[in-house]
């Protein structure tokens, strides 16, 4: 089973959640942290959205032995400080997993059945038509999903992605843990996370997110943790 992390954007991509934007160096500083943790290969660094700062981020990962993923929201590409379409041949042929990361990153927890097809349907041929393979990855906007978000996407996608470091018997779902401001300093827990280890407080923490995020929007969700934590993360991405 793969192993994930998950980051977004580096050294103040404009237009990125600065929330979710690193350091290019802290990035590479967690890599070397954990590049004897497990075999490099167990280890899948994950990137979504599609911005373009995550070229030598994933350059980086590949020189240290791990495998890559890329998930991009389609209506950005060719986009400034996002991927072109060459970026993302390029990745392709460097062996990163090219996923989808929807069309237009809506919370698919709160589409129509119509509009979820089409926000799959669109992003899947738009990447396939570049990169001309299947596209079996997509990741899910703001991490939600339900049962039938779940069905719908599995339609077009054999793996599906979602933004918690759950791990699922379920071959066809993986968790990923997500890098951010406020643990991107804490190894120690990503490390424990990668290795598999229980932390009571942390997985309790991740289930009420999820049981809160059902009943409020992510627009409410976001700027509550903002107060809670004192950050200025946006709704971007
Ligand atoms: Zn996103």
């Amino acid at each position: 089973m793969n192993k994930l992390l998950l980051f977004h954007s580096f050294n103040n991509t404009k237009n990125a959640d600065p929330f979710y934007d690193l350091s290019i160096s802290a990035y590479k500083q967690i890599l070397r942290n954990i590049e004897d943790l497990l075999l490099s290969d167990e280890i899948m660094i994950s990137f979504d959205d599609g911005y373009k700062s995550i070229l030598p981020a994933v350059d980086f990962a590949h020189k240290l032995g791990f495998k890559t993923n890329v998930n991009i929201v389609t209506s950005k590409i060719n986009k400034p400080g996002f991927l072109s379409d060459k970026d993302i041949k390029i990745l392709f042929n460097k062996r990163t997993l090219i996923g989808s990361h929807s069309h237009t990153h809506k919370d698919f927890s709160r589409l129509k059945d119509d509009l979820l097809e089409k926000e799959l349907t669109i992003s899947k041929k738009l990447l396939e038509d570049i990169i001309e393979v299947p596209v079996k990855y997509l990741s899910l906007p703001y991490g939600g999903y339900s049962q039938n978000t779940f069905y719908l996407a599995n339609k077009y996608f054999s793996k599906i992605l979602i933004s918690r470091p759950l791990f699922f018997k379920d071959q066809r779902l993986e968790g990923r843990l997500s890098i951010h401001k406020s643990n991107f300093l804490k190894i120690n827990f990503i490390k424990n996370i990668l290795l598999g280890k229980n932390n009571l407080f942390f997985s309790s923490k991740i289930l009420s997110t999820l049981l809160l995020k059902k009943f409020i929007s992510n627009e409410f969700y976001r700027s509550l943790k903002n107060k809670l934590l004192m950050t200025t993360s946006k709704n971007y991405f």
